[in-house]
């Protein structure tokens, strides 16, 4: 079988988030200084490196049969495109913004008004859904500046955490999408067999960044309580120890639940509690 073609961002936010996890799946690969190609030493796939604007648009076209690109891009392609895994980094949502001083204070005051964004198509059915005509501007880059330039009265643009848009005096008033980058193919790329083994590599790194491992000494009795506090992929392990009045237990938690579950453990009786990192898992 041929090599399976990924496109990744060869530049931009997405671009180093993309490589690093790929890494983490454990898929050796050098990039060279031009980052076109890089062939992959340990698995039957090819890596391309292009604009992570055209990721889209290569998958689309069957030059590559998966890509990683942001989901605000792929819904604005529109294309035959599959989200296969969403991939938990790059998040931020397209917002409508329109001057903080102004005279538009809800989506409906927009009618017969300009709105600037490098999202026409979006924007348009966002616009179409809520039985509001006006006119879309497409720009490309320097969005939020154009309420000050009078070439529009609001913007559709990504938002990370709204510093540019207060910036630039505008405050959000409708969400159009949620985004974050996304490993995607073409409709019906799942059933392709080449992409279930990296799709389910990528997933268990995914599936561990948030987690750790815990492990602690406590008296047997308290095992009830403790198993109250730390539920578990799948239940605690508890294992007995010498002291047969003693026991064990691990299990995988949270990482954002450990500073509420530690003292509720140490509450409960247990002792010598480590907390290691998890690389992967593997269900
Ligand atoms: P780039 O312009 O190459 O850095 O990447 C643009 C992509 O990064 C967008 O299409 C989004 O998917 C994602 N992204 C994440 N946060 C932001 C943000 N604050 N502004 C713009 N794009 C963002």
């Amino acid at each position: 079988m041929s090599a399976l073609r990924l496109a990744l961002p060869n530049k931009g936010r997405l671009a180093e988030p993309a490589v690093e996890l790929l890494r983490a799946a454990g898929l050796d690969f050098e990039l060279s200084a031009r980052r076109l190609t890089a062939g992959v030493a340990n698995a039957d796939l090819e890596l391309l490196f292009v604009r992570t604007e055209d990721i889209a648009e290569y998958v689309a076209d069957g030059l590559v049969e998966l890509g990683v690109t942001g989901a605000d891009l792929v819904a604005e392609h529109g294309g035959d495109l599959e989200p296969v895994l969403p991939l938990g980094f790059g998040a931020c949502s397209l917002v409508l913004a329109v001057p903080r001083e102004g005279d538009v204070a809800t989506v409906a005051d927009l009618a017969g008004r300009r709105i600037a964004t490098s999202f026409p198509r979006v924007t348009a059915r966002y616009l179409e859904g809520e039985g509001v005509e006006a006119q879309v501007v497409e720009v490309r880059g320097a969005v939020e500046v154009t309420p000050q330039l009078g070439v529009a009265d609001a913007v559709v643009d990504l938002v990370a955490t709204g510093s540019t848009l207060r910036m630039n005096g505008l405050r959000a008033i409708a969400t159009l999408l949620a985004s974050e980058a996304v490993l995607i193919g073409r409709g019906g790329a799942a059933s392709d067999d080449r992409v279930p083994p990296l799709v389910d590599m990528l997933r268990s790194v995914l599936d561990a960044r948030g987690r750790e491992y815990m492990m602690m000494n406590a008296p047997a009795d308290s095992l009830a309580r403790i198993r109250e506090i730390i539920p578990g992929l799948s239940g605690p392990t508890v294992m007995p120890l010498a002291d047969p009045t003693q026991i064990a237990v691990h299990s995988v938690v949270e990482r954002s639940q450990l500073w509420r579950i530690v003292p509720a453990l140490k509450a409960a009786g247990a002792r010598d509690i480590l907390v290691v990192p998890i690389e992967k898992v593997m269900r």
